[in-house]
């Protein structure tokens, strides 16, 4: 199983083109801000709320709790999938380096590190007309990807939401985080040699057909 990860702002389309390489290639998709929103959305214990608070104004989780759910996914997904891709992981340097060495102690590595590349002004209309399934996870937008009925989820029919770190004041801060903490893997990856960049304006199922050619190189 190859470990390849997608990088990019919040907004860029790393989840929209990562649900469809799912029907491209054999690919387990493992968003860590889907397993860390499962995880919170029953926040019975204060080690949950403490994560759930933290996600609602776009800071970022612990590198031990996040670290700890990517080497379970990892275990699950070994032997069942040509790709594992990450999404959401790693966000920081430090996890870059324990992502590496938990990969190395099983004679693997980052195969590639595809980049999402949308310029910001797009990002931030994408984000604040961006609406949730909370139910399974599907992602609309009121202007370009309107469900088929106002306000209602196309796969299963539950209620649309916006999610609370998609309101304005926090799309600032998911931003500013990403620059001040995230940015700098594109350098990281680039200088092992395995970093692809793609443009994320345009069609998704194009954006992810490009995503899956460069993967299957
Ligand atoms: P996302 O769905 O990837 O935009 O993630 C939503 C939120 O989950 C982020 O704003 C963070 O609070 C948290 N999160 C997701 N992935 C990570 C990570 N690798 N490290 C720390 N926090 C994360």
């Amino acid at each position: 199983m190859k470990t390849v990860v997608i990088l990019g702002a919040p907004g860029s389309g790393k989840g929209t083109a990562a649900a469809r390489l799912v029907n491209l290639l054999n690919l387990k998709h493992v968003s860590t801000g889907d397993l860390l929103r499962a995880a919170a959305r029953d926040a019975s214990t204060p080690a949950a709320k403490a994560v759930a608070e933290t996600m609602r104004k776009g800071e970022l989780v612990s590198d031990e709790i996040v670290g700890a759910l990517v080497v379970e996914a990892w275990q699950q997904a070994d032997g069942q999938y040509d790709y594992l891709l990450l999404d959401g992981y790693p966000r920081n340097e430090k996890q870059a380096a324990f992502l590496e060495s938990e990969l190395a102690r099983h004679g693997a590595k980052v195969e590639k590190a595809v980049w999402l590349e949308v310029p910001e002004d797009v990002l931030i209309g994408r984000l604040s007309g961006r609406r949730t399934c909370p139910a399974c996870g599907a992602g609309f937008h009121v202007e370009t990807m309107k469900p088929k009925k106002d306000g209602i989820c196309d796969q299963c029919g539950h209620a649309l939401v916006q999610r609370e770190d998609d309101h304005p004041e926090n799309v600032a801060n998911r931003l500013k985080v990403y620059k001040a903490k995230t940015a700098s893997l594109l350098g990281w990856y680039e200088q092992k040699g395995v970093l692809v960049q793609i443009s994320g304006v345009g069609d998704a199922d194009e954006i992810a057909k490009s995503v899956a050619e460069v993967l299957a190189r």
